[in-house]
């Protein structure tokens, strides 16, 4: 029985769990301004840190979902928070996008992506505009034992036509060339949500971490001690989910069961 009547703070996946590419699901906005009227708050949680937030700001306008700066919490925020507590004053080499560079240095980090003077430690993104000289760039640093930090790890992103290579894919093919591996700072680490939770004041019992994958979102709000709810809508079937091993809190078909519970309030 999916019961919100403790949860103030909503942490949602984007893809999967409130729209399939391009298409909203017909109970999103609903859903939304439910949870606003109810004086609880949702934010978006998103891996993909080719995007800036302005770019999903367009992009949830586009489909019709009013959302401004403050509604996210992106792999690139937690990165940027990981490594200004870990790696404070380093100058990064950051295999990502334009908008991951801009967005970095507006944070306050020295970043580049030439491989020139001195680099302390390497970060990469889900970079759609990943060249060969990056990769050899990568490569070259990697030889020495300097930090390495990903975004994220998916091995793939979806698309309207079907999966292209992300982080996870290019930290594989640099692991194959320098047997490094990355620390890993999106979901599943508790680094988003729990950030998430500190900047909203709420506790994990009182948070929901929904979403369509299990080894993402769901182990992602199970890490951070959060409530959990798996949705159908995206990518796990139901036959996934009866045989996984760390199981949600809650699953349900799709958003339109949250609905439900927190109308039912
Ligand atoms: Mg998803």
């Amino acid at each position: 029985m999916l019961s919100v009547a403790d949860i103030r703070l909503f942490l949602f996946d984007m893809d999967g769990t409130l729209y399939l590419g391009d298409q909203l699901f017909p109970f999103t906005k609903e859903l939304l301004a439910t949870i606003r009227e109810q004086g609880k708050r949702y934010l978006f949680m998103t891996n993909n840190s080719s995007k800036s937030v302005e770019d999903y700001v367009k992009k949830l306008a586009r489909l019709g979902i009013e959302a401004d700066g403050g509604d996210f919490i992106t792999s690139a925020q937690a990165t940027i928070h990981y490594l200004k507590n870990h790696h404070p004053d380093l100058r990064f080499y950051v295999g990502g996008t334009k908008s991951l560079l801009a967005e970095f240095a507006a944070a306050g980090l020295d970043v580049t992506d030439e491989r020139e003077g001195q680099i302390d430690a390497v970060v990469l993104g889900f970079d759609t505009e990943l060249t060969f000289r990056k990769l050899d760039d990568l490569s070259r640093l990697l030889r020495s034992d300097i930090p390495y930090i990903a975004t994220h790890p998916d091995y793939v992103c979806p698309t309207e036509y079907g999966s292209v290579p992300d982080c996870g894919a290019v930290t594989e093919m640099l692991w194959y060339a320098t047997g490094r591996r990355p620390v890993v700072v999106g979901k599943p680490e508790p680094l988003m949500p729990e950030l998430a939770m500190e900047r909203e004041g709420v506790s994990p019992a009182e948070t929901l971490v929904t979403g369509d994958r299990l080894y993402t979102d769901i182990e992602c709000g199970i890490r951070a001690g959060c409530k959990s709810l798996l949705v159908f809508s995206g990518e796990t079937t139901r036959e996934q989910y009866e045989a996984a091993e760390r199981k949600p809190t809650f699953a349900a078909e799709s958003c339109a069961e949250l609905l439900a519970a927190l109308k039912a309030l």
